[in-house]
């Protein structure tokens, strides 16, 4: 090959590669106007379903598209657009007045633009501000507690006369009795609230009265479930297996069928009331739902999240965690670590959709019985294990109904009531059997809990008569008589 057949290679190879470059910018700026086309049609003709951004994107569009067409920019359709955000705007407000926070619905409708502008906005506020106007202030003293354990599914299983029978008869509630005693609270006005809605704890840990406003005719109470762990004894007996997240970002149960297949569905406690709340959100007061009491010691929600599971220490491994790890061989730190990265992702939906959590005592222990030197490293382990999954909290629900202390005021000279305030516990919780048992002292709120179970419908249904009526929400399956304590 000579000099001339290289020129002429080059050139040609320049050419081409000229020829390449038009050719590509040519397409890419068809690909640009077929996407700018796409984006004008699509955002003038999909109705706008939310959001101001979107809105202003669509009144731009179909100008750009009204310019085009040589015509005015369409101002019956930018007022359709503004009619639908109205329209949302008065449905989110309307889920904040029927949970009773009416200050948020009102201020949620003068934030928006179109609010000095709207009539139909401003009459929904002087709704809003009328319903608040007749509220009353609920005595506080006379907020009702009631508690559960988890729920059972399968009574068939539960009730089939092994060992654990007994006490499930004793202290637990069938999902269909608990369905039963909701609807009833629900039908006579009660509405769900937080223990923090009860008191204010300010940063330097006085405690001061809060304030409860509801229509007359309402009554504030507060739910409360213990034990949400799925202990490892409850296997097999008919209980959800634990919590998670749905596809939809919903808090759900899964429970293992007889042929080993996993059903998702609401089998406890969480998941059932979310759904009831969704269809009658005026059962919750400003969104809060119930506090989920946990221990520690076989992990929290259904996940094995406690460090025993991790470290496998013989000294602490319990029969059934033995067996547990027996059945799971290849349960190894990464498992756990999963368990743990999953328990955290449950609590915190749990939170965002009205839950709150307390400490149930890590090995599920009655304090004064075990000494403050067991408490204190008891309240440690929950700290190290619990909290740092499920957050932390100030609520302490004792386990086995006990507290630190008589019915007279908690004092300073009590040393397992100023060591669990120096951990951050400001609310505290027993059981009583009375209607209600509230206190206030400068620097805590106690409150007894009925406990709503196979033991008290059954020997003592006439103390549960302002909730519900024990002859029509008991599951028959359930063997009488109930065991006494
Ligand atoms: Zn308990």
């Amino acid at each position: 090959m000579d000099d001339r057949d290289i020129k002429l290679q080059q050139r040609q190879t320049k050419r081409r590669r000229n020829e390449l470059i038009i050719k590509c910018m040519i397409s890419l700026f068809v690909l640009l106007g077929v996407i700018l086309a796409v984006i004008l049609v699509k955002d003038a003709l999909i109705p706008q379903l939310s959001g101001k951004n979107k809105i202003k994107r669509q009144t731009l569009a179909s100008d750009i598209l009204a310019s085009q067409r040589g015509e005015a920019p369409d101002g019956a359709a930018v007022s359709a657009s503004a009619k639908d955000a109205e329209a949302e705007l008065i449905a989110q407000a309307d889920r904040l007045a029927a949970q009773y926070d009416y200050e948020k619905a009102i201020s949620l409708l003068q934030a928006s633009e179109q609010y000095t502008g709207s009539q139909t906005l401003q009459n929904a506020a002087a709704g809003y501000e009328a319903s608040r106007s007749s509220c009353v202030e609920y005595a506080l003293d006379q907020v009702t507690h009631v508690f559960f354990h988890t729920m059972i599914w399968d009574v068939s299983k539960a009730f089939d006369g092994d060992q654990n029978e007994a006490g499930y008869n004793q202290v637990m509630t069938t999902m269909s009795e608990f369905a039963g005693i909701m609807e009833s609270m629900y039908a006579k006005g009660y509405v769900m609230v937080s223990l923090h809605d009860m008191c204010t704890v300010a940063s330097d840990g006085t405690v001061s009265r809060g304030k409860i406003l509801l229509p007359p005719g309402k009554k504030p109470f507060v739910l409360s479930q213990d034990d949400v762990s799925y202990y490892h004894y409850m296997d097999g007996d008919g209980f959800a297996q634990k919590l998670i997240v749905d596809e939809d970002g919903r808090v759900k149960n899964t429970y293992v069928e007889d042929d080993g297949s996993v059903s998702v569905g609401d089998y406890d406690l969480v998941p059932w009331i979310d759904t009831f709340v969704e269809e009658h959100p005026d059962f919750s007061y400003h969104g809060h739902k119930g506090v989920i009491a946990l221990t520690g010691y076989e992990g929290v929600l259904g996940y094995r999240t406690d460090e025993v599971y991790r470290t496998k220490d013989a000294s602490r491994v319990t029969e059934y965690q033995q067996r547990f790890f027996d059945a799971h061989p290849d349960f190894d730190e990464a498992a756990w670590q999963n368990e743990v990265d999953q328990a955290k992702a449950v609590a915190e939906a749990m939170r965002a959709g009205g839950w709150e959590f307390a400490s149930h005592t890590w090995g599920h222990i009655s304090p004064m019985a075990a000494g403050i030197d067991k408490v204190m490293q008891d309240t440690q382990r929950w700290l190290d294990n619990v909290a740092s999954v499920v957050g932390d909290t100030d609520i302490i629900i004792f386990a086995f109904g006990a507290d630190i202390g008589g019915w007279e005021p908690y004092t300073d000279d009590n040393p397992y009531f100023t060591y669990l305030k120096q951990q951050g516990f400001h609310i505290f919780c027993n059981v009583d059997s009375s209607q209600y048992w509230v206190q206030f002292g400068d620097t805590y709120l106690r409150q007894g809990r009925r406990n709503l179970d196979g033991y008290r419908m059954y020997y003592n249904p006439d103390m549960l008569s302002d909730l519900f009526d024990v002859d029509s929400v008991w599951d028959s399956a359930r063997p009488t008589p109930v065991p006494e304590m």
